[in-house]
């Protein structure tokens, strides 16, 4: 195929409930959405889903949107392009950057799929007609506040739930959360609040029978974390950690952790997340897929890709509406029954809400082949 243009449209949209973890509270979310044409009119999309400021991983939007428009974008437009499996190696030149790589990678392979008329699932090897949904729950002002935010996804059918903690915040949210709901399935995310000084607090974490533990240490740590799991006995997931098959392979190797959180905004894209997929079976090492609080086109691809077999946990797909009172997609996604239906059609399966997207739109701009 022959990409013709790529325009990335800057939206401004509005969470319907402030998301508040160890680190920051966003309720206005700046998106970069990709739209790319081909030589025959067809459209893929794709989403940077970086965040305003720094406070998860380096990227920004501001920083995506420079290295994507200078850097990325021109490497599409110069040559066809026969398999979305080249595009890695297109930016291959460019260092790190994993969310800025991951939005226009996506962006090619729903358009690929589309050409193809298969499903982006099909296409990446789905073999799930629908996939388990979860919700993660931010921090709130109360304990009561918290059991009821709890209450109810547990009430709209979310199989497992996820809580923020924080040094201060975590026994004293964990405790009552666990006895109001005994046989939840529960897991705590640290977003890297702790360090290895934290040890006996994180010891007294163990007996909340949490299905794991996420990023409890730094960032950029894998050591550290192989010596808490061996201290404690909560499986020890990584998220910002694990920012490339190569990540993960050391942190397996090492015993850093027991579960991965893939998010492909995180580790690049979807065949580095391949990578990570094959890996993981092999090892036997139970995979999910996380949630930038973003918008349905991101959704969508990791809905295709907790469809895969080695994605064996709940992840943190969630319905359009915990997020947006209207999603940038139609159909929104629904969750039934704790589960979300994989779709069927072409691509990522989902259309473009024209009317909102011009409506959340800041500002866009286009690169052309030429
Ligand atoms: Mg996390």
């Amino acid at each position: 195929m022959n990409i013709q243009a790529i325009t990335f449209h800057h939206l401004g949209m509005r969470l319907t409930t402030p998301f508040v973890n160890s680190l920051t509270t966003i309720q206005d979310r700046e998106v970069i959405l990709i739209e790319m044409i081909d030589e025959e009119g067809v459209t893929g999309w794709g989403e940077c889903v970086a965040f305003s400021s720094p406070w998860y991983t380096e990227e920004t939007c501001g920083t995506a949107w420079h290295v994507m428009g200078e850097f990325l974008a021109p490497r599409l437009l110069k040559e066809s392009i026969y398999h979305p499996e080249e595009v890695n190696e297109r930016f291959s030149m460019v260092r790190r950057n994993p969310m800025a790589k991951a939005a226009l990678e996506g962006a090619v392979w729903d358009l690929w799929a589309k050409r193809e008329g298969k499903s982006l699932s099909v296409a990446l090897g789905g073999v799930k007609e629908a996939v388990a949904a979860g919700v993660a729950v931010g921090a709130q002002e109360s304990i009561p506040h918290m059991i009821e935010a709890v209450r109810e996804r547990v009430e709209q059918g979310y199989p497992r739930v996820k809580v923020k903690i924080k040094p201060g915040a975590d026994v004293e949210v964990l405790e009552p959360l666990r006895n109001a709901f005994p046989d939840l399935s529960l897991m705590a995310d640290a977003n890297a609040a702790y360090t290895l000084r934290d040890i006996e607090r994180l010891k007294a974490l163990d007996e909340f029978q949490l299905l794991m533990i996420e990023q409890p240490l730094a960032v950029d740590d894998i050591i550290d974390h192989a010596k808490l799991q061996e201290k404690i006995r909560t499986p020890i997931c990584l998220d910002e950690s694990i920012t490339s098959f190569e990540d993960a392979r050391q942190a397996l190797e090492l015993g850093s952790c027991q579960v991965i959180n893939v998010k492909l905004g995180r580790v690049g894209g979807i065949v580095e997340a391949l990578h990570i997929h094959e890996l993981a079976v092999q090892k036997k090492i139970p995979l999910w897929c996380g949630g930038m609080l973003e918008t349905g086109v991101s959704r969508s691809q990791h809905i295709a890709l907790a469809s895969l077999p080695g994605f064996t946990l709940p992840g943190d797909l969630s319905a359009s509406s915990r997020y947006w009172k209207r999603d940038v997609i139609t159909p929104p996604t629904v969750v039934k029954n704790g589960q979300i239906h994989v779709p069927t059609e072409p691509g990522i399966g989902v259309a473009i809400d024209r009317d909102q997207l011009q409506a959340v739109r800041i500002k866009s701009q286009t690169v052309v082949a030429g």
